[in-house]
């Protein structure tokens, strides 16, 4: 569904059948040019849905010329490719969302990790197969593009009348990207600040140093400090309560850390165990997956304040607490 939100500025819902239902793509235009931020997701009937529902406010997507991608999630991105191919438009997101995008897409070696990975988090092996299954299936969806178009922290962008300056906002995802158009007081915010729930951190499962939540609260820093007034996300509802949301979702994350902190004590344990004892609602092999995930972000910021341990057995890591604070 399209909506204008102002002269020549438009939000696109488009479906999906995850979790989060629905995603957001916003829309440019200036004379017949247009530029989209973020694609939706590659599902069949996706570009045709996009097109007819371009077509009801009369905008033909042909003129897409530009797509900024905000990060390499399916749902974001997995139409960039298709878009390419049908309109020759070109593609811009960051070097460091384009180095993962291009990772994801080396399935051999991204199998072998993926095993190496979460076997070392205590995950067993069927449920490992199961994790990679559905890796497979998401990676079938992306449609490849090419690009060397790579976006330069806080530099600006001009399309037509419009201006707008690229903010980098690693966390959520690697290399994530909000849009600020100053002028405006707006902000592009994709998955780094969305309003009803905190997006989702992961590990990196090729650089055991990243801190996701570490990374991610400084980016929360570095979005406090712009002027913004309303807030599109990547998904749900505009916004204009910037600060309270970034409350929220920084006492979210101190609440979930402290509360993987309480499960540990002297005896070691796995981050499956606790992912295990913290989520006894998670059914599903993927909801267990994200589970496992949410915990290993706050044990690796627990490891790195010196509250918990880690210790390897037998290519297996172990957690034990370490002193009374966390
Ligand atoms: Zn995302």
């Amino acid at each position: 569904m399209i909506s204008e939100i102002e002269k020549n500025f438009y939000r696109i819902t488009l479906r999906m059948p995850y979790r989060l239902k629905h995603v957001n793509a916003y829309l440019l235009a200036h004379d017949k040019e247009l530029a989209l931020f973020d694609t939706g997701l590659n599902i069949t009937g996706a570009y045709e849905y996009l097109a007819n529902d371009m077509a009801n406010k009369g905008l033909n997507i042909n003129n897409i010329k530009k797509v900024f991608l905000t990060h390499v999630h399916t749902d974001h991105c997995s139409m960039a490719g298709v878009l390419q191919k049908k309109t020759g438009a070109k593609v811009y997101l960051s070097k460091a969302a384009f180095e993962e995008y291009q990772h994801f897409c080396k399935a051999d070696s991204t199998v072998k990790q993926l095993k190496k990975f979460y076997s070392r988090q205590g995950m067993g092996s069927r449920q490992i197969d199961a994790v990679i299954e559905e890796y497979e299936i998401i990676r079938d969806i992306i449609d490849e593009f090419n690009t060397d178009n790579f976006l330069q922290n806080n530099e600006t962008h001009d399309f037509g009348d419009w201006k707008f300056e690229v903010i980098f906002t690693p966390g959520h995802a690697a290399g994530h990207t909000c849009f600020f158009f100053r002028k405006k007081s707006f902000l592009l915010a994709g998955d780094h600040i969305l309003p009803y729930i905190a997006p989702i951190l992961s590990p990196d499962i090729f650089d055991d140093n990243f801190r996701p939540l570490a990374t991610y609260l400084d980016s929360l820093n570095v979005i406090e400090k712009l002027p913004a007034v309303t807030v599109y996300p990547g998904h749900g509802n505009a916004f204009i309560d910037l600060k309270e949301r970034l409350e929220d979702i920084r006492k979210h994350h101190e609440k979930r850390k402290r509360m993987i902190w309480g499960c540990l004590n002297s005896e070691p344990k796995t981050a499956y165990t606790i992912s295990s004892e913290i989520s006894v609602s998670a059914v599903h092999n993927f909801e267990k997956f994200m589970a496992l995930n949410e915990t290993i972000v706050y044990l690796k910021e627990l490891k790195a304040e010196g509250a918990i341990k880690e210790d390897m057995t037998d290519n297996v890591l172990f957690y034990t607490r370490i002193k009374n604070t966390g």
